[in-house]
């Protein structure tokens, strides 16, 4: 059976099509700087044959125009992997949030009208996937669409993980309470730990990339993550501040004259990384800088220290801690940042080998007689969801 997955960005897409069960990657394709008119890259290959075509200055005015491209190549004579539209059993989304849809939903009117009721809490995300779907329902209205949510494998959370100290009818009247995200990526994550750990162990994933979040994993399920509500809190991400005190708003807006857009562009666009350090919001920049400029350092100390207060939280919480893993474009790469984070965790009898992560396959970085492992995993999220949509009945 053949899955499309399809994860949308604000002017970007990506799709990996599957043959299911072999996870056979058959075509994969990428589009960056959708609405430029100047134009952007557009990238498709044949997985099976091994035919890449690429544009690099492709103007690619909308969605609609690209998903067009995309499936033109799929089924063509030539480079294509398929014959029809009609080949593709499912289209499953990386999608984010929809009011009263969590979990893993086959696309009706009632989930993307939960997912416009959100739009304020997710802005960044589903007003991308809702233009995605209805594309690909106006393309290909027969076929089912599916939303993997990234909330759907924080589900098994105890209400004490999710439920915050507010009046209770916040949580009861209005749906507010701790949610949490990088669903796809932290359970590819819980596969890959149970694989290597069996089915009893207490683990910390920490997805860290252009945003992050850490997830508390017991016996392969979700306890704790640092996202809540909304993805704005946590770790401070590239330019999103993280965790920070609500009386900042309240301050800001009764005191200095912010309206609520002022403050929330800020807390998006001016603040975690980039904030900090006034360098970048690309951790490689900041971690190039830092030697010469302290708010760079800093900037990388405070990243640090949340992982370590998460990561030690999460251990306390548990009972115990058997693993770490790392994962997302920071995870797998930066080894600053893992060492730093990991030179905390000699109490709990961490050993390292001394080796390097090797890029894409799951590395080992610690000793055999380290009684704490640590992996670094690299990131794959389609597969994720491609298994999860291969496990629905449809
Ligand atoms: P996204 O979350 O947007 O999908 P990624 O998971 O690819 O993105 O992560 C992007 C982040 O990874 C960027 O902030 C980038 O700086 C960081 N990154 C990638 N490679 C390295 C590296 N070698 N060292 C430090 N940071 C890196």
């Amino acid at each position: 059976m053949n899955i499309l997955v399809c994860n949308a960005g604000s002017t970007s897409l990506k799709f990996k099509l599957y043959d299911m069960p072999s996870e056979a990657v058959l075509a994969e394709c990428r589009i960056e700087r959708v609405g430029d008119g100047n134009g952007g890259l557009f990238s498709y290959k044949n997985e099976q044959k091994g035919i890449a075509v690429t544009e690099e200055q492709k103007v690619i005015p909308d969605y609609e125009a690209g998903i067009r491209a995309f499936l033109a190549l799929l089924t063509s004579r030539e480079q294509g992997v398929i014959g029809g539209h009609s080949d593709i059993y499912a289209v499953g989304y990386k999608t984010v949030l929809s009011k009263g849809h969590y979990g893993v939903h086959v696309i009706d009117d009632a989930v993307l009208a939960g997912m416009e009721d959100y739009l304020v809490v997710a802005p960044a995300h589903n007003t991308f996937y809702l233009q995605a779907i209805r594309t690909f329902q106006k393309i290909m209205p027969a076929t089912p669409m599916v939303g993997v949510f990234e909330t759907a494998y924080h589900q098994t959370m105890p209400k004490e993980a999710y439920l915050y100290s507010t009046p209770y009818e916040w949580y009861e009247k209005y749906g507010l309470r701790r949610y949490g995200y990088h669903g796809a990526s932290h359970s590819y994550v819980a596969d890959c730990l149970t694989k290597r750990l069996g089915y009893e162990y207490k683990a910390v994933s920490c997805h860290l990339g252009g945003s992050g979040s850490l997830t508390a994993i017991e016996n392969g399920k979700s306890v704790d993550t640092s996202f809540g509500f909304s993805l704005q809190v946590g770790l401070p991400q590239m330019s999103r501040a993280g965790d920070i005190d609500p009386y900042f708003i309240f301050y800001l807006m009764k005191e200095e004259g912010f309206t609520i857009d002022q403050v929330e562009q800020d807390l998006q666009k001016r603040s975690g990384i980039l904030g900090i350090s006034g360098v970048s919001n690309d951790l490689r920049d900041v971690e190039k800088a830092a030697p010469q400029n302290e708010r760079a350092q800093l900037a990388i100390d405070i990243y640090c220290r949340e992982i370590v207060r998460y990561i030690g939280g999460y251990a306390a919480i548990m009972g115990g801690l058997d693993a770490i893993a790392f994962t997302g474009g920071i995870g797998e790469n930066s080894a600053t940042v893992r060492g730093k984070v990991l030179s905390h965790f000699g109490y709990l009898g961490l050993r390292l080998a001394g080796r390097e992560a090797s890029r894409g396959e799951v590395s080992t970085l610690t000793a055999e007689d380290s009684p704490l492992k640590v992996f670094v995993i690299p990131a794959n999220e389609e597969l994720g969801i491609a298994r999860q949509v291969a496990a629905m009945r449809l």
